[in-house]
C-alpha cells in the first residue's frame, strides 16, 4: 500500500500536489512517502513481534541518506553490499553494529573499514573469501564476525538477471559442502561463526520458493547452531510489490477486492508462511528487505516534451530516460504511467513513452494503451522507490535527478538536482 492517490484532479503524495512539485523543482523528479516507508517497515516488524528478530534493510534499493535516517529512527538495521554503503549508513546516524555485509566481491579496504567500525557481521560468499576475512582480522589484531551465504538451489521464479538461489547463479556457497565450509572455517583463529544467511532472489510474488527455502534451509541452521552456536538466520530479502496496477493498490479496499488465489503476496502472508519453521530454530531471526520497504513509496516524475507521429507508431518524448531510471532496459522492468493531471475520461491512447537518449532501450513502455497527456504535462512513472535513483547515470552527460521526501503536507528537498558545474568540476581541475 502506499500514500499516492488523486485529489482535485492532480496526482497527490501524501497532501502534496505533485503538480507543484514538479513546477517548484523541475523534472525528472525522484519523489518518496515517509508515511508509506514508516509503514513498510512497522507492519513487517509487527508481523515478527512473536520472534526475536531484526530487519537490515537492503540499503542498495535505496541509499539517499534522509531515507536511511528516517529508518534509523524506526529502529532498522542495515544490510550493505560496499563499503561506500556503511559509510552512508553511518552519515544518517545508524550503527555499525547491527549492519550486515553481503556481496561477493569484498575488498581489503571494505573489510578494514568494516571491521574498524564493528560490523555486527560479514555474510561471505566463499570460503576464499573467509580466508581473506580471516587474515585482514589477523593482522589487525581483531576476530572478525562471519556467516556463510548458503545458495539453496531453489528456483525463486522472477526475471533471471534477479534470481540468486540457483546453483548457476554466482552468489552464494553451494548447500551441499556447506557443512564442510563451516567446519574448515571454525578452525581459522581470526573469524566468529556468527550466523547462516541466504537470499534466493528478488520480486518474488508467491509464498512458495520462500518456504521451500526456508523448510530446506532451517535443519542446516539448526545443525550449525549446535555444531558452532551461530546466533542467527537471515533469510534475506525479495519480497515483491505490485507493479500493475500501481495507483489502485495503494488502497487497502484494492487488497481486499482480490480473489484469494490471484492475491499478490502480502508481508503478513509472508511472516505467517514462514515464521513456523524459523520460531522452532530459537535463533534469531534475520530479514533483509529492500523493494518491499521502498518500492512503491517512490515515484519518478517527468515531463513530455514532445509528441512524435510516425507511420508505425506514436511516441510520446519525455524529459527522463534510462539514465535516470534504467529498469525497463536493464531487467524488462515495469513502471505504471499516471498523468498527474487526473483524467477527465477513461479514453486511452496507445503509445510509446520514450526519453531523449541516444539508446533504442531508452522506453519506459511500448505500445501501451494510456490514458491522455499532451507535450507539456507530466506524468509519474510509479513504483520508482526502490532500483530507481541509486542506478541513475551521467550518460549522455545528463545531471542526476533532484530527490524530494514528502512527510505529511511538507516536501523536502534531500538531494538537490545535480548541476553541469557538478559533472564538469573534476575533469575541468585537471584539463
Ligand atoms: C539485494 C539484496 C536484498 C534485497 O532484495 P529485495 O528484493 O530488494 O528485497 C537482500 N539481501 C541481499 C543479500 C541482497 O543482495
Amino acid at each position: 500500500m502506499h500514500s499516492f492517490h488523486y485529489q482535485n484532479g492532480s496526482l497527490h503524495c501524501e497532501e502534496v500536489d505533485l503538480n507543484q512539485v514538479a513546477d517548484v523543482h523541475g523534472t525528472p523528479a525522484y519523489v518518496y512517502s515517509a508515511n508509506t516507508i514508516r509503514d513498510h517497515y512497522r507492519r513487517l516488524d509487527q508481523a515478527m513481534a512473536g520472534v526475536n528478530h531484526g530487519i537490515e534493510y537492503a540499503v542498495k534499493a535505496n541509499s539517499n541518506l534522509s531515507v536511511l535516517k528516517l529508518l534509523v529512527e524506526e529502529g532498522s538495521g542495515f544490510d550493505i553490499v560496499s563499503g561506500g554503503e556503511l559509510r552512508r549508513v553511518i552519515e544518517a546516524g545508524g550503527d555499525a553494529g547491527k549492519c550486515t555485509f553481503a556481496g561477493v566481491g569484498k575488498t581489503r579496504e571494505e573489510i578494514e573499514y568494516a571491521l574498524q567500525q564493528g560490523i555486527y557481521c560479514f555474510n561471505a560468499e566463499s570460503e576464499e573469501e573467509v580466508a581473506f576475512i580471516n587474515q585482514v582480522a589477523g593482522e589487525m589484531g581483531v576476530k572478525a564476525p562471519v556467516a556463510f551465504r548458503v545458495n539453496p538451489n531453489v528456483d525463486a521464479k522472477t526475471h533471471k538477471y534477479i534470481s540468486t538461489g540457483k546453483s548457476e547463479n554466482k552468489f552464494g556457497v553451494d548447500f551441499v559442502g556447506i557443512e564442510a565450509a563451516y567446519d574448515r572455517a571454525a578452525s581459522l583463529p581470526h573469524v566468529t561463526l556468527k550466523g547462516l544467511q541466504m537470499h534466493i532472489g528478488s520480486q518474488l510474488t508467491s509464498l512458495q520458493p520462500f518456504v521451500e527455502a526456508v523448510e530446506k534451509v532451517t535443519p542446516l541452521a539448526l545443525s550449525l547452531k549446535s555444531a558452532y552456536g551461530i546466533e542467527f538466520f537471515s533469510i534475506g530479502g525479495g519480497v515483491g510489490i505490485v507493479y500493475d496496477p500501481a495507483l489502485e493498490s495503494g488502497k487497502p479496499e484494492w487488497w481486499a477486492a482480490q480473489e484469494e488465489e490471484h492475491k499478490p503476496l502480502t508481508i503478513e502472508q509472508y511472516v505467517a508462511g514462514v515464521l513456523p519453521t524459523l520460531e522452532k530454530t530459537g535463533l534469531k531471526i534475520l530479514v533483509e528487505p529492500g523493494r518491499y520497504i521502498v518500492g512503491n513509496a517512490g515515484v519518478m516524475l517527468t515531463r513530455c516534451l514532445y509528441e512524435k507521429k510516425g507511420s508505425a507508431k506514436t511516441f510520446r518524448i519525455v524529459d527522463a530516460g534510462m539514465n535516470d531510471l534504467i529498469r525497463p532496459a536493464l531487467y524488462q522492468g515495469h513502471h505504471d504511467i499516471v498523468p498527474l493531471n487526473e483524467p477527465r475520461d477513461a479514453a486511452m491512447t496507445q503509445v510509446d513513452v520514450v526519453g531523449p537518449i541516444c539508446e533504442t532501450g531508452d522506453f519506459f513502455c511500448q505500445n501501451a494503451d494510456l490514458p491522455d497527456f499532451s507535450p507539456g504535462e507530466a506524468i509519474a512513472l510509479m513504483s520508482a522507490g526502490a532500483y530507481g535513483f541509486v542506478m541513475a547515470s551521467n550518460y549522455n552527460s545528463r545531471g542526476l535527478p533532484v530527490e524530494i521526501l514528502v512527510d505529511g503536507s511538507d516536501a523536502k528537498v534531500v538531494r538537490p538536482r545535480q548541476s553541469l558545474d557538478d559533472i564538469l568540476a573534476s575533469e575541468k581541475a585537471v584539463l
